[in-house]
């Protein structure tokens, strides 16, 4: 016998509250995640979808009812999302309910605002012959007059344009709709996010595509219509004109009757970017973002659903715009780590939107400079259909970039953190009044060890990523659990000059304020930019020139254009090479050509110097060449070899509780369910994470990995069912993340 779980009511306070309904054998087929149903309910029938189906209940199934009818059309764009929310449960690991609450809008339906609007109520005629009347008197109402006026020049205007901008008294509106001359309508509002852009004219223009550009959109669309809608990778150079062809795709898209959702990161979402979309599609746009509250957040939807706007602009969450008819999803920037949940569930939003693509009939187009290595392997496997786009579209220049090896400043009796080719450049652009940015790499401070002396790095012998100091005083393996004790000398060269490295952006500040006492310096990291819009008014303060020299984290690479900084410099290329994670290189690589191309926006061409203790590494070496290619032959044929992703997948199941033996006890119980499913299934942990300790609350990682994603989600499945027995260890708490996008 087949169960569906059916929710009856999607006014989201209860998501929770999913019903067992029994499947009749005529409807088997067709009773699938999202249906839209009819449902006996005490005595009422009800509509309501199929969230899920089961082969077993957890209540006695005589006392449960049939399902009485099932709609036959394909999904309705509502039923869609839940289907997409069961399918982020199966894969991704997380209750039905989070699911749920993910794609769906808003957890609280929220009474949405009213508006008035009044219109005229008579026709031009008598609305003149009133304004006569009125004028006639010696000493009329001047509210009214005005309100005349208004209304035979425009026939609806909203009631606070009225009062506020014409000052125009209530009681003045309210007499003049006794005398039948006006009427007040009470409207529903939905915020508009881009109402302050609109009233602004703007003097942009919209560049004419090159034929680079035009050949893409022209594949687009000729592919489009023949119904081909496999994902495209757009491969294109920072600048390379991306974003054209995204609206034209876009524009293509609507011309159908259909709409488009663009993703693209919250830290790129500038005014500039939304000015872009608002200027070629008006009104017809809406954003999403972090900053806005439940309710603007879903009003936004609602104009979504009801046609009122066609086109998204968000981060992550806005692929879950419900659209009626969505065409297109273009995720910008897809190598970005924010494109991955960090709540249950943790879903990544290029599968994601792969997938609800392919429930709307929808075409989705991923976009970047570095593409990850997996969309470019699937691109290079033809899953993907490849465009690319080799040059700047505006023109300008890539900088000169300059390898600095520490090693030999070493040798040469510098132990600053600053190369000495690196401060003669400093010095130059000082001189010159010429703007430098400095980056220093602390992604993942986690504790590697390598050598100064030589650029030895210590790594676990069977998983070829770094191994991390733990507080233990050992050396640990995060992929194998694999130890080792850490004597202080380099296995390599013999050198004590070997430890973890710690750098911090406050003491670079120090050194470069001895280095040039008259430089005026700003600090950009995650001390500076607690403040609300401390973030912004550093930036604003670099761009208007009040400073010589921006020192910052990643903060300072992605997406700032400063057209007078001539000169960057990445202090520590290593930090981030050595994350005990084996995306570290392809991360590296990334974040080294994103932050070279901040030097040499303008006119003038610019120079980037990275320092490194591994001057030969591929993902440097590639960097500074500006050469995706060589990286990625490099970086693909170290994943086949170590099975890493593409080619395998991994599981990390954490496990918190306030009682670090719960933890274990939990860990141990999970480890041992899989296994006596699936015998074979390699499992490495329990062990510590990396930071054992949070707030109190102790971790523990059990690492499950396969080359068959469906094997982990079996595994996944396994473990979900063990944690609802009687016999499962209490006190703790499990949390799924497939393919996790951040070491622990
Ligand atoms: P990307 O998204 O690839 O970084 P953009 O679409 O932002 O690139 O384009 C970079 C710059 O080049 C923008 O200022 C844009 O207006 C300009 N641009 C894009 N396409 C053209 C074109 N065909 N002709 C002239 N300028 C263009
Ligand atoms: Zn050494
Ligand atoms: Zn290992």
């Amino acid at each position: 016998m087949l169960y569906a779980s059916v929710i009856v009511d999607i006014s989201l306070a209860k998501l929770d509250k999913c019903f067992s309904y029994i499947i009749p054998e005529e409807l088997r087929d067709r009773a699938l995640p999202g249906a839209s149903v009819v449902v006996p309910f005490g005595n009422r029938k009800l509509k309501g979808y199929i969230v899920a189906v089961t082969d077993q209940v957890d209540i006695d199934p005589s006392r449960l009812k049939p399902i009485l009818e099932l709609q036959q059309e394909a999904l309705s764009s509502q039923g869609q999302l839940i289907a997409l929310a069961e399918w982020m449960r199966q894969n991704y690991g997380a209750t039905m309910n989070q699911a749920l609450r993910t794609v769906l809008p808003s957890a609280k339906r929220q009474a949405p605002k009213m508006r008035k609007v009044v219109h005229a109520g008579a026709e031009a005629e008598e609305l003149s012959d009133a304004l006569a009347l009125l004028l006639s008197r010696a000493r009329h109402s001047l509210g009214k007059e005005r309100l005349l006026r208004e209304l035979l020049h425009q026939p609806d205007i909203p009631w606070d344009e009225l009062t506020q901008r014409l000052s125009i008294p209530s009681s003045d509106i309210r007499d003049l709709e006794k005398k039948g001359l006006l009427t007040i309508e009470e409207v529903r509002s939905l915020r508009d996010p881009l109402g302050a852009v609109r009233t602004q004219d703007s003097h942009w223009e919209l560049p004419e595509l090159n034929e680079d550009q035009r050949q893409i959109c022209e594949d687009f669309a000729s592919r489009y219509d023949r119904g081909d809608h496999r994902p495209s990778l757009l491969f294109g150079v920072t600048g390379s004109g991306k974003t054209e062809v995204y609206m034209e795709m876009i524009h293509h898209v609507l011309e159908k009757g259909r709409q488009a959702i663009v993703l693209i990161p919250e830290i790129a979402l500038t005014y500039q970017t939304v000015m872009r979309f608002y200027l070629r599609f008006g009104g017809k746009v809406s954003i999403l973002n972090s900053r806005m509250s439940p309710g603007e957040r879903y009003d936004q939807f609602l104009r979504a659903r009801e046609g009122e706007v066609s086109v998204m602009v968000g981060p992550r969450s806005a692929l879950f715009t419900p659209f009626t008819d969505l065409g297109l999803i273009i995720i910008d920037e897809e190598h970005e780590s924010t494109y991955k949940s960090q709540q249950p569930p943790r879903y990544h939003a290029r599968e994601t939107g792969i997938q609800r693509a392919r429930l709307s009939g929808a075409s989705v187009v991923l976009g970047s400079a570095t593409p990850s290595v997996g969309s470019y392997f699937h691109a290079m496997e033809g899953d993907y259909h490849l465009y690319r786009l080799k040059r700047r579209a505006g023109g300008g220049q890539l900088p000169k970039v300059h390898i600095t090896d520490l090693r030999a400043e070493l040798m040469a009796g510098n132990r600053s953190i600053i190369g000495r080719e690196l401060q003669t450049a400093i010095k130059d652009r000082l001189d010159r009044g010429e703007q430098t940015m400095l980056f220093l790499n602390r992604r993942g401070m986690a504790g590697f060890v390598s050598c100064r002396a030589c650029g030895f790095v210590i790594k676990c012998p069977h998983c070829d990523v770094s191994l991390s100091l733990h507080r233990d005083g050992r050396l640990h393996c995060h992929y194998c659990g694999y130890q080792t004790e850490y004597k202080g000398i380099c296995p390599s060269c013999g050198s004590k000059y070997i430890g973890t490295m710690r750098a911090g952006t406050e003491k670079v500040q120090q050194t470069i304020q001895q280095m040039y006492p008259a430089a005026r310096i700003l600090r950009m990291d995650a001390d500076t930019t607690k403040s609300r819009h401390g973030h912004q008014k550093l930036l604003e303060a670099f761009a208007n020139h009040e400073a010589d020299i921006l020192i910052g984290t990643q903060m300072i690479v992605k997406g700032h254009d400063f057209p007078d900084v001539t000169l960057m410099g990445v202090l520590a290329a290593d930090l981030s090479l050595n994350v005990s994670d084996y995306r570290s290189a392809e991360r590296t690589f990334d974040l080294l050509l994103q932050a070279c191309g901040r030097a040499g926006r303008g006119d003038r061409p610019g120079d980037a110097y990275i320092q490194t203790y591994q001057p030969g590494h591929y993902a440097i070496t590639s960097a500074a060449d500006s050469d995706y290619t060589g990286f990625y032959e490099q970086e693909i044929a170290y994943r086949k070899l170590m099975k890493y992703p593409p080619f395998g997948h991994l599981l990390q199941i954490e496990i918190t509780s306030s009682k670090e033996e719960r933890a274990v006890a939990m860990g141990q119980f999970l480890k041992e369910k899989m296994i006596a499913v699936d015998r074979e299934l390699t499992v490495f942990g329990p062990q510590a994470a990396g930071i054992a300790r949070i707030d109190d609350v102790y971790r523990q990682i059990l690492l499950v990995r396969d080359g068959s994603y469906q094997r982990l989600v079996a595994a996944k499945d396994t473990a979900d069912v063990a944690l609802r027995e009687g016999s499962a260890p209490s006190g703790a708490d499990v949390w799924f993340d497939f393919d996790p996008m951040d070491g622990f």
